[in-house]
């Protein structure tokens, strides 16, 4: 018999097929690349629900959103598709995706940007229309900050304190600020402090290929620690994986390692998230007679 959805939910998940990287980091995590192989993972940790951020490499706007929604529809609503807008393709290419998100058949909990892999920051301002149109549909917007994967990435684009001016004149939009900002998490936790619609997410923030890998989780799940502290509390801190990039398991265990209450890591590994994209609470368990 299936295990039922769990209460958790991983705010940062890629099942998708376009992907450059995806199958070299799945296979170092020997984990099986693919929606089922996904929702598989999700159903050993208790994880209900995956936000599936709009793949950025679909060859157009339209195959990423058929993706989303077909991948949505086979996970039986369980991962939650998303959109993405690239703003250097100029403004008619920015209205007309937007034109098709606002279309799309199934419900959008958001819309991903990717700075630094493309050459633009969040305050670049051919993104307007874009926030204007994630305060009308009550959208959040996810956005890459930090470190890219593909050494080709600009980094002078990916800076967490660049956010800070967009969360200022758009109150009305919620941003989640990706991978905690790293290399920079001091100065992502000091935007999410002072703006209450700026959330985080703890995606990617293992490499797989690094050496020494526990080590490395243990010295990231210090780091992570001191920067909540920093953020002023863990209400708008979310988890996330970056799947492929880490397993659940890996990703999971430096948030449940974290030196929090119960309730407050609980908060972080499923009940932000569900506040954010407005889900509704996890059944409660099924009473044993
Ligand atoms: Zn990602």
């Amino acid at each position: 018999m299936p295990e039922a959805p769990g209460p958790r939910v991983d705010a940062h998940v890629h099942p998708t097929r376009f992907s450059r990287l995806g199958p070299a980091f799945a296979e170092r995590n020997r984990i099986d690349f693919s929606p089922a192989g996904l929702l598989r993972e999700m159903d050993s940790h208790g994880i209900g629900a995956g936000v599936f951020l709009g793949p950025r490499l679909a060859p157009s706007p339209e195959d990423g959103l058929r993706e989303v929604a077909d991948v949505y529809r086979s996970s039986g609503g369980r991962l939650l598709p998303t959109g993405t807008v690239d703003p250097t393709r100029g403004p008619e290419e920015v209205e007309r995706v937007l034109r098709l998100l606002s279309a799309s058949p199934v419900p959008l909990r958001g819309v991903k940007l990717y700075p630094g892999y493309r050459p633009f920051d969040v305050a670049d301002p051919r993104l307007e229309p874009v926030y204007a149109w994630a305060e009308r549909a009550r959208c959040p917007v996810f956005v890459h900050q930090g470190d890219t994967s593909d050494p080709d990435g600009l980094l002078r684009y990916v800076r967490p304190v660049l956010l800070d001016e967009v969360a200022v004149r758009w109150r009305g939009v919620r941003f989640v600020l990706c991978h905690f900002g790293n290399p920079w998490m001091e100065e992502a936790a000091a935007v999410v402090y002072k703006n209450p619609n700026v959330w985080v997410d703890t995606s990617g923030l293992l490499n797989p290929f690094a050496e020494r890998y526990p080590d490395q989780l243990r010295r990231m799940r210090a780091r992570l620690g001191h920067a909540i502290l920093a953020c002023g509390g863990v209400e708008r801190v979310l988890y996330g994986s970056d799947w492929p990039i880490s397993s659940l398991a890996d990703a999971l265990s430096l948030v449940t390692g974290l030196p929090f209450s119960e309730p407050d890591r609980e908060a972080i590994l499923g009940g932000n998230a569900r506040r954010l994209l407005g889900l509704p609470p996890p059944p409660a368990p099924a009473e044993t007679v």
